[in-house]
């Protein structure tokens, strides 16, 4: 999972995109980059760390012009150097540069017919960089001396009949324009927005996700369908086209369980009222399978399970404590290599309060259990700190199948849910009860915010691949990548930065 913006304006554009991917920075803290520009040249500054510490003021006062794109970078097996930090760029057609949030399923085969057939040259391991050679040989085949819109919509129709998986991209033409565009299942969210100035100029900003665009004072238009591409050209004008063939509506679910920010609306689905909703029909189940209770408080495991938690304690008549404070200023401990760090850390991160644990029967509330370390530190810790019983729900169904769509999640072996039934996984994080959203409820959850949408990719619950091209093959090769040991062999770091572009220091 990344985070992508563009921005088109009529003054300088470097604090606002800065600004976009602070407020973009849940979706990846690995690595930022943004790239300007102005007239035909173009500015880049990209980096491994978080968007506070890549941009210093020299690199700032460098990002000169008035459209730009930026990216911030997940973390995934193998991706660790700062060449691989995006967005990329190439020179030829036209100086295309280009960053992207998802996975593509045929990067091997699209490696070998960049190489083989568009002679091209790939420099890194990024599937990003796979991706932005295919829309420039795409573009070099349709576009004459100057690249027209028409001639970007063929281009994106074109990495559309050759790439497979998940892809949000936003990309920037020096000197033209601006382009996004959605895979044709919608996996990934993007959407736009536009404010006018007081000279009258319309402004665009283009964003994984509304909040972006709402912080930064821009009216939110709408989502990009799936597979509809956008331009905005520097002048301002705007066009959009359907450029896949066959587009089927299926967004991410987990984006509204954990990825996406609660004050996001992704496709007319507000995530906060999702996440609440998640709460209620949990809430539901409980006091379906288990009318007689004895949970004395219902207790979040911050952060982004406080919103379905209260929704759980409202509806059940029960008390909402905030039992743990979290510690902000540690990183996230769901892809440190190796148990016994990832342990350390939860402890690190999570600090309980004693006196809501004393005595009481807790149900803490977790988005979803994946490894099932936080869960165990966790009911540990309630125990340590005194409590009666410690009860967990989970506001998703168990996570039990790799996600090939840019979440980076462990081999499907590591899931605590793996081969084992809800007892089994009670047992192993040591809940005196355990209980699951159903599925249904899930979507309905979701579902209810924008009935138009009728179906999703849930394929961490469900082994389903809603692009149909993901075999068993695949999914032994990303188990690979994706184990422990796997991800503390790939530390190691080839700092070559991209080729023929000027890198702000
Ligand atoms: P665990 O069960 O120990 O693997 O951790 C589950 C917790 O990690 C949940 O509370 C989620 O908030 C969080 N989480 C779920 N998926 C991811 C992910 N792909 N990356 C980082 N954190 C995640």
């Amino acid at each position: 999972m990344c985070g992508i913006i563009g921005i088109v304006a009529n003054s300088p554009v470097n604090q606002l995109l800065f600004d976009g991917l602070t407020l973009l920075q849940h979706r990846g803290q690995d690595a930022a980059g943004i790239l300007t520009c102005e007239d035909q040249r173009l500015f880049l500054r990209k980096e491994n760390g978080l968007v506070k510490d890549v941009f210093h003021t020299r690199h700032m006062r460098q990002l000169f012009g008035n459209m730009g794109i930026g990216h911030v970078r997940y973390p995934t097996a193998g991706c660790d150097s700062s060449a691989e930090a995006q967005p990329f760029y190439v020179n030829a057609p036209f100086g295309i540069a280009l960053g992207h949030n998802g996975n593509l399923t045929n990067v091997d085969e699209l490696r070998a017919s960049v190489k083989q057939t568009d002679h091209r040259h790939i420099n890194t391991n990024s599937d990003s960089e796979v991706l932005l050679n295919v829309f420039a040989h795409e573009l070099a085949a349709t576009a004459g001396d100057e690249p027209a819109v028409e001639d970007v919509f063929a281009a994106i129709s074109g990495v559309h009949r050759r790439v497979k998986g998940a892809y949000a991209v936003i990309g920037l033409i020096a000197g033209r324009g601006i382009f996004a565009f959605r895979d044709p299942s919608g996996i990934r969210p993007v959407c736009f927005g536009q404010r006018q100035t007081e000279s009258g100029f319309t402004e665009y900003m283009i964003a994984s996700e509304s909040v972006a665009i709402e912080a930064s004072d821009f009216e939110l238009i709408r989502d990009l369908a799936p597979g509809e591409a956008i331009f905005i050209t520097t002048d301002g004008q705007v066009s959009l086209k359907q450029c896949a063939e066959h587009a089927q509506y299926t967004p991410c679910i987990f984006e509204y369980v954990y990825l996406a920010r609660p004050d996001s609306i992704i496709d007319d689905v507000s995530v906060y009222r999702a996440r609440m909703r998640m709460g209620e029909r949990l809430a539901a189940k409980i006091m379906r399978e288990w009318p007689d209770h004895d949970i004395d408080v219902v207790i979040p495991i911050p952060d982004t399970s406080r919103t379905a938690a209260l929704e759980i304690a409202v509806s059940m008549n029960l008390k909402y404590r905030e039992g743990f404070v979290k510690n902000r200023y540690i990183a996230r401990t769901f892809i440190m290599p190796g148990q016994a760090q990832r342990k350390r850390s939860v402890r690190q991160k999570l600090n309980a309060i004693d006196l809501e644990f004393r005595g009481k029967n807790v149900l803490l509330v977790d988005d979803s259990i994946v490894r099932g370390t936080t869960s165990s530190e966790i009911i540990r810790m309630a125990r340590e700190a005194g409590a009666n019983k410690v009860y967990l729900a989970s506001a998703a169904p168990p996570v039990r199948y790799p996600n090939v769509y840019g979440i980076d999640m462990p081999a499907a072996t590591e899931f605590v849910a793996h081969d084992r039934n809800v007892e089994e996984i009670r047992a192993a994080i040591g809940a005196d009860y355990l209980i699951y959203q159903d599925l249904d409820d899930l979507i309905e959850s979701v579902r209810v915010g924008n009935p138009s949408l009728k179906a999703f990719d849930c394929s961490c619950f469900t082994g389903e691949y809603v692009t149909g091209d993901v075999d068993q093959a695949y999914l032994d090769g990303v188990a690979d990548k994706r184990n422990d040991k796997a991800k503390s062999d790939s530390g190691r770091s080839r700092d070559i930065v991209a080729v023929g572009l000027y890198n702000v220091q």
